[in-house]
Parts: structure tokens; C-alpha cells; sequence
């Protein structure tokens, strides 16, 4: 006998599908403490004066094209090397200088509990990484940082977050996307682009590294905020998912 009592419809709430697209760059990885390491290497390759230049052009690269750019910024520290330079110590200088950058073990400044917290997030929902930067460095980096495994190799780099939201959605569906960050900005923009997309969106905001110590008071705030990455291990899926349901919680800061 067939039963026609009408089947109570599931809350899509109770089986909402998550996605969530996490930063590198001070959210997974310790990007200050890898760029003092680069700093230090540079020294001992051009000396100081020299080690000074290249970060000024690498922050003009970066605030023309609004974002960290270093194969760029080489190619234009290398394009106004000092007359007289001479040509084999040029070279040598300039493979010395290469290895500093993209030689860098990544790996090591992941931050303590970063991947357990990917793996924690994964029992949730599904998990990319989502990065911003030149193409072939940054994919790179993602590569000797190790963590493409801790994503199952769903890695997303592209030049601007923002302009690019989507299409990661269109390719990485889910009936809640959330963004994890550590740029506040990021988090507000994603749920603009979100929002008119009609698909419902959470902030996880980590307060780690430069930019989010800089974070305006004045910002819209995140469904959860975590002092490190590796918060999130500590917490169980089910209280992930309520504080990602839960409204915004005004910044702190
Ligand atoms: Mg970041």
C-alpha cells in the first residue's frame, strides 16, 4: 500500500550544505614571519641598501596593482639594477635572490593546528583554499606549504578575491558559503557579492597577522571570530555550524 500522507519537508537548514573558502596568506600561513626569512636572506645576498630597494619596489608593485605581486616586483628590481653592476654577479645575484623568495620553506610557518582546523572543517562542509596573487608563485607557495592535501587539492588562486566570487561559487556550490579570513575587508566584500547572489553567507574572521590588527572598529563584524587559525580544531562541528547560523557578532576589536 502506497502512503500518501504528505512527507514533512526537511528543513533546509538541517541539511544545509556548507562550503567554505579559506585565505593563506596570514590565515593558514605565518606570511609575516616567512617574509622576515626572506629578508633576512636577501640581506646576506645585496646587503642592506640594496635589500631596502627591492622592498620599495615590491610596495609600489603592490599599490598599483592593489595586491602582492613578486614575480612582478622582481622583474622590476632586476629591470634598474645599479650601473656598473657587473653581469655575472648580476646573475648570480639575481638566482640567489629567486631561491630567497619562492625557496622559502613554506611549510614551516603554517600556523600550529591549521591543518587539524581544515580537517575540522571538513566534517562540516566542503573546504577549498582561496588565495589571492600572481598565478604560478602563489599556487607555488600552496604546493610547498603542504596544504593542498588538507583540501584535497581544491585550490583556488586568483588575482582578486572579490572579482572572481562568482565563479568559485559556480564551480564550489553550496547552499551557505562562508569565507575564513583574516582581512576584515574581504569578509564584508564576500557578503555583498554573496548576498546579491542570493546565497546565504558567514564570515569566519581570524585576527592574526598585520591586517587584522589594523582592522577598522567600524566593520561589520563575522559570525565567529577566532584568535588563531587552530581555534577552530577545538571546536566541535556542531558548534561551528551554530555560530556560522548565528548573527553577526560586532567586531571587537
Ligand atoms: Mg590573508
Amino acid at each position: 500500500m502506497v502512503d500518501t500522507q504528505p512527507v514533512e519537508p526537511t528543513p533546509a537548514s538541517a541539511n544545509e550544505r556548507i562550503a567554505f573558502l579559506v585565505d593563506v596568506d596570514n590565515t593558514l600561513v605565518d606570511n609575516d614571519s616567512a617574509k622576515e626569512e626572506i629578508d633576512r636572506k636577501m640581506r646576506l645576498v645585496l646587503g642592506d641598501v640594496e635589500t631596502e630597494r627591492f622592498w620599495e619596489v615590491y610596495e609600489t608593485v603592490r599599490s598599483e596593482t592593489g595586491r602582492v605581486a613578486v614575480p612582478q616586483a622582481l622583474v622590476e628590481y632586476l629591470r634598474d639594477l645599479p650601473p656598473g653592476t657587473d653581469p655575472a654577479a648580476a646573475l648570480d645575484q639575481h638566482m640567489a635572490l629567486a631561491d630567497a623568495l619562492i625557496g622559502v620553506p613554506y611549510a614551516n610557518y603554517v600556523y600550529p593546528g591549521a591543518i587539524d582546523s581544515l580537517a575540522r572543517l571538513r566534517k562540516v562542509g566542503r573546504v577549498a583554499i582561496l588565495t589571492e596573487g600572481d598565478p604560478a608563485f602563489q599556487a607555488t607557495k600552496v604546493a610547498r606549504a603542504h596544504l593542498a592535501d588538507a583540501v584535497e587539492g581544491y585550490v583556488f588562486v586568483c588575482p582578486d578575491k572579490s572579482a572572481y566570487l562568482r565563479e568559485v561559487a559556480a564551480i564550489f556550490p553550496a547552499d551557505r558559503m562562508v569565507l575564513v579570513e583574516d582581512k576584515a575587508r574581504n569578509i564584508d566584500l564576500a557578503r555583498e557579492i554573496f548576498t546579491d547572489l542570493g546565497v546565504p553567507f558567514s564570515g569566519i574572521f581570524v585576527r592574526q597577522g598585520k591586517y587584522a590588527a589594523a582592522t577598522a572598529p567600524d566593520w561589520h563584524g563575522a559570525e565567529l571570530t577566532v584568535e588563531s587559525i587552530g581555534e577552530l580544531a577545538g571546536m566541535t562541528p556542531e558548534a561551528i555550524v551554530a555560530a556560522l547560523r548565528s548573527s553577526i557578532a560586532p567586531n571587537e576589536a
